[in-house]
């Protein structure tokens, strides 16, 4: 990298196709927002079907050679990638915060923990073993071979907007695949910069190919993707009604696909457990960017012999929290990210409240800071029928459920069609056996509310979704296995 780019140096509006930077072909633009305050950062390009055909023609070019380099000529790109990202780390964590709201020191660390995984899968792309099978009839030799799927289409959610593209395009590039992205809506600028250092660290032309569209505009440019037979991959992380709608309509094609999807994660304290750890361990899960993380645990069970202690010292804790813009370093939780976001959390609450719930913090919208703040909330008597237990509340409000016996709270933990991230506080090492093996879910905290890592498979089981991001298994679902079978050996 020539010299340091500074924030407004990063912010880029137009799509970037082929290597080099192009408006949509329609001419039209649409606005990016500051949650905190709702003004306009700047507007970028409305892409419809023609910007995601580019896309793709692009990637279909520089698919060839870009297959065929060496693994370690693709790590070597990957390697100075992520050192543009961390060298890029204070202005990209600035860059998150203005779009996407989260607190500055939030910010750099998604910088960071979304880079973790662009040096990972440069480490990856040189250790992409296949197998010599053996020798099933002489004269014939057997092996299989790994080889990258084609073109992959990434489509991504607004919550993480560095770290979830950069934990596809990393094991894309790394496996040999080029790639067509469409960052959300309302957070395109970080990825649209992550392009611009790929591009300056040497990733070559139409390799990775970044698009943005509004969310009216979405669907016909994605479903240009879907429909294009060149595009073998789709690997999207977002809500589970648009998985379900991605994998329907790329049937056609029959694509692989990759769905990291909703979670309703529970987060089960039992009385054996150290309370103040349980306490901890959940506000560092729940409270990570207002809450609204696909693993924010969203029901909190408290076994009765310590449920009172345990909602008394977590509500004072809460309460305690510091709510502001990303710009006030004191901040630890920023706005949500738009009026939506802000309304379906204010009516589960109202509903919660309405059912019986009793607020012991929180429970109302910060107006006097902003139209999308909403303070952080502590209830308890939460029942399953109030709809913050079925449904994702995406938000910074914490529901305290009470049970008695171990098999009530897996059954209650289980009870939901979702199953990505579970959570669970006991001393008892025999319990701390079954409970782990009986939760339904892809990822299981164990007296831990911090599960992230480059080195760890990051996925779902029922409607979650299905693939798993980072760790050894990562690169999988980036490749397909060829069998070769060679004759007349003897
Ligand atoms: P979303 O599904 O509305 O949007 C995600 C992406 O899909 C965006 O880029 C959006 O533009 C695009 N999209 C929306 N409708 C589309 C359509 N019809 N066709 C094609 N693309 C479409 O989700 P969101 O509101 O941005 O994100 C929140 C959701 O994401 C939550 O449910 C959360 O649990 C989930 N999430 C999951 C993970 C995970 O790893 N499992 C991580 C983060 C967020």
């Amino acid at each position: 990298m020539s010299s340091r780019l500074q924030l407004d140096q990063l912010i880029r509006a137009d799509n970037f196709i082929d290597g080099a930077w192009q408006p949509a072909a329609s001419g039209q633009r649409f606005a990016v927002t500051d949650p905190a305050t709702g003004r306009t950062i700047t507007q970028v390009a409305d892409s419809g079907p023609a910007d995601a055909r580019a896309a793709t023609d692009a990637a279909a070019r520089a698919f060839p050679a870009w297959r065929d380099t060496l693994p370690g000529e693709r790590a070597a790109v990957l390697r100075r990638w992520h050192a543009a990202i961390v060298e890029h780390a204070d202005a990209l964590g600035q860059l998150i915060s203005l779009e996407q709201g989260k607190p500055l020191a939030e910010g750099r660390g998604e910088v960071m923990y979304g880079a973790s995984y662009v040096a990972w899968f440069a480490d990856e792309a040189t250790r992409i073993y296949g197998d010599i099978i053996p020798q099933q009839q002489r004269g014939k030799r057997m092996s299989a071979v790994k080889e990258p799927v084609g073109i992959v289409a990434a489509i991504t959610p607004w919550n993480f907007p560095l770290a979830m593209i950069a934990r596809k395009i990393a094991p894309a590039l790394a496996a040999g695949c080029t790639v067509v992205a469409k960052p959300a809506e309302d957070t395109p600028l970080t990825a649209l910069a992550l392009a611009l250092l790929a591009h300056e660290a040497g990733v070559p032309p139409g390799v990775l190919n970044v698009i943005s569209a509004s969310r009216e505009n979405t669907v016909p440019a994605v479903a240009e993707w879907l429909a294009d037979s060149r595009v073998r991959k789709i690997t999207f992380t977002g809500s589970t009604p648009v998985g379900k709608h991605l994998a329907r309509e790329s049937a056609g094609t029959l694509k692989k696909l990759s769905l990291e999807l909703g979670g309703n994660a529970p987060f089960i304290v039992f009385d054996d457990a150290d309370i103040d750890a349980a306490v901890t361990g959940l506000l560092a899960a729940k409270f990570r960017n207002g809450g609204q993380t696909c693993v924010c645990p969203n029901r909190v069970y408290v076994q009765s012999g310590i449920y009172t202690r345990f909602a008394d010292r977590l509500a004072t804790q809460v309460a305690a929290l510091k709510v502001g813009p990303a710009t006030d370093p004191a901040s630890q939780i920023g706005p949500m990210i738009n009026a939506r976001a802000i309304d379906k959390i204010a009516r589960h609450v109202d509903d919660a409240v309405n059912q019986g719930a009793r607020v012991l913090a929180g429970g109302r919208r910060l107006t006097e800071l902003g139209p999308n703040y909403y303070a952080p909330t502590v209830l308890a008597d939460a029942t399953s029928s109030m709809q913050l237990s079925c449904e994702e509340t995406f938000g910074p409000v914490v529901p305290l459920f009470r049970f008695d016996s171990e098999d009530d709270a897996i059954r209650a933990a289980n009870d939901t069609p979702f199953g990505l991230a579970s959570y669970f506080y006991s001393l008892d090492v025999r319990r701390i056996d079954r409970v782990a093996r009986q939760l339904e879910a892809g990822i299981v905290g164990i007296n831990e509310g911090a599960l992230a890592s480059e080195a760890a498979p990051f996925g779902g089981v029922k409607e979650s979704g299905y693939g798993r991001e980072g760790s050894k298994y990562g690169l999988d679902d980036y490749l397909s296995i060829k069998y070769l079978c060679q004759g007349g050996l003897q």
